[in-house]
């Protein structure tokens, strides 16, 4: 059995005063700065018989629980005691795709029986079937079943998610996907980070006619990024730049245009072909660039030279039963910066779990439970730009934590498919507790 305190997020001055939690087994802070590339990916900055203080939303005291419980203020405190379980960062699930009508169970079915995701797409399936259930559905709909996901990420002890609009593909539907995360970040604890992803694919009425896409990008650029960026309603921008969605040329066009409204570029990149968005996106200077199954051994190194986030997907694959899998090794070793997260979306992955993440990760990816682990929080919070923020247990940071029900963090990814946080605070709030 388990609960979820989902609440209304509350002011300032009605935050829990101070929380004090002591009992962990290991506490991992991922103290130390960010992005961590190569070695320092693993460097967990572990406090056995840890604690933590919580005030006002913020980590005030992080240490043992000698040095912890010996200050004034911890006196004072709430306590909690976590009975040997252990604590981390909130995970930071840096790709979504929140918002979407339905299920695509029926093409699940389809493509274990051998049908190719191109092959149904031709037929009307793939991101174009989610594109006709979003517009026929209403906001309220939309709205619940995107709540009861995002119970579900705290559930699976995720704080942050970034989440993109992009099955709608008009302006109507896509301004009502972005005005809709906004208002759940308003209206439930985690935070909602908000991208434009007008360039999912070229929707139907455009296809098969001259220009087509010219058509579509006109329309994006000329009427729905002026609106997202007068509503304010994103940070970043991103591209589905692949075979079958848009060219290098053409992400190039939408993302320097976004870049000077003052959005950051992020790309879907290298999932189905190599097309070069990886080289884009670090020319770009992107946040992040994601997917990367097909990059090449230059991709690595021009990752490994810039600031571009490799955020690598490993639920798609499997959802998919793809065998191959991003080269998170190279990537690792050649000294990029890289993330993971879920790419929850109804078509490639159905998933709102970072802990089945991780444990993806560590069997497909060979990346160690630790490498896995800080990919999963304080790199993951670069590739939104939060390091300074959230992504680690340190003064001043907000006081995003999960607790899990393992003695060792390398349970975490070790057990599969298992639910196992048993807590999560969200700015010093609990907001998941199981019973
Ligand atoms: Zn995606």
């Amino acid at each position: 059995m388990s609960s979820v305190l989902l609440r209304r997020k509350r002011d300032n001055d009605a935050l829990t005063e101070n929380l004090l939690i002591t009992g962990a087994s290991q506490l991992l802070t991922l103290r130390g700065g960010a992005p961590r590339r190569g070695t320092s990916l693993s460097k967990l900055g572990i406090v056995e018989d840890g604690a933590v203080l919580l005030c006002r939303g913020e980590i005030a005291a992080v240490g043992t629980r000698a040095q912890v419980e010996s200050r004034k203020d911890a006196k004072q405190a709430e306590k909690l005691d976590v009975g040997g379980r252990v604590v981390l960062p909130g995970f930071v699930d840096s790709h979504t795709h929140l918002i979407h009508a339905t299920s695509r169970a029926e093409e699940y079915e389809l493509k274990i029986q051998g049908a190719s995701y191109e092959e149904i797409a031709r037929k009307g399936g793939g991101i174009l079937n989610s594109v006709k259930k979003l517009r026929a559905a209403s906001a309220e709909a939309l709205k619940a079943r995107a709540r009861a996901a995002l119970e579900e990420f705290a559930s699976c002890g995720t704080t942050t998610v970034e989440a993109k609009n992009g099955y709608g593909l008009n302006v109507a539907s896509e301004l009502k996907i972005l005005c809709l995360q906004r208002e759940l970040n308003n209206e439930q604890p985690l935070e909602i980070v908000s991208t434009f992803l007008g360039a999912h694919v070229v929707p139907a009425e455009f296809r098969g006619k001259p220009d087509g896409a010219e058509r579509y990008i006109a329309l994006l650029l000329e009427q729905m990024l002026p609106e997202v960026v007068n509503e304010r309603l994103a940070e970043f921008c991103d591209v589905f730049c692949d075979r079958g969605a848009f060219t290098c040329a053409q992400s190039r066009r939408i993302l320097s245009e976004a870049q000077q409204h003052g959005l950051l570029p992020r790309l879907h990149a290298e999932q189905l072909s190599r097309t070069g968005a990886t080289q884009l996106a670090v020319e770009l200077g992107a946040a992040s660039c994601d997917h990367l199954e097909q990059v090449n051994a230059a991709d690595i190194r021009a990752l490994a030279k810039s600031r571009t986030v490799a955020t690598l997907l490993p639920g798609c694959d499997f959802h998919l039963g793809w065998k191959q899998y991003a080269p998170a090794r190279k990537l690792i070793e050649a000294g990029a910066v890289v993330a993971l997260a879920t790419d929850y979306n109804p078509g490639t992955s159905p998933t709102v779990s970072m802990p089945m993440v991780l444990s993806l990760a560590c069997s497909q990816l060979r990346m160690t439970p630790a490498e896995a682990l800080a990919a999963a929080t304080i790199n993951a919070a670069y590739a939104l730009r939060r390091e300074k923020r959230i992504g680690s247990l340190e003064v001043g940071k907000q006081a995003d934590l999960a607790v899990f029900e393992v003695e060792d963090y390398r349970e975490i990814p070790y057990y599969f498919g298992m639910q196992r946080c048993w807590m999560t605070v969200k700015s010093g709030e609990v907001i998941y507790m199981r019973d």
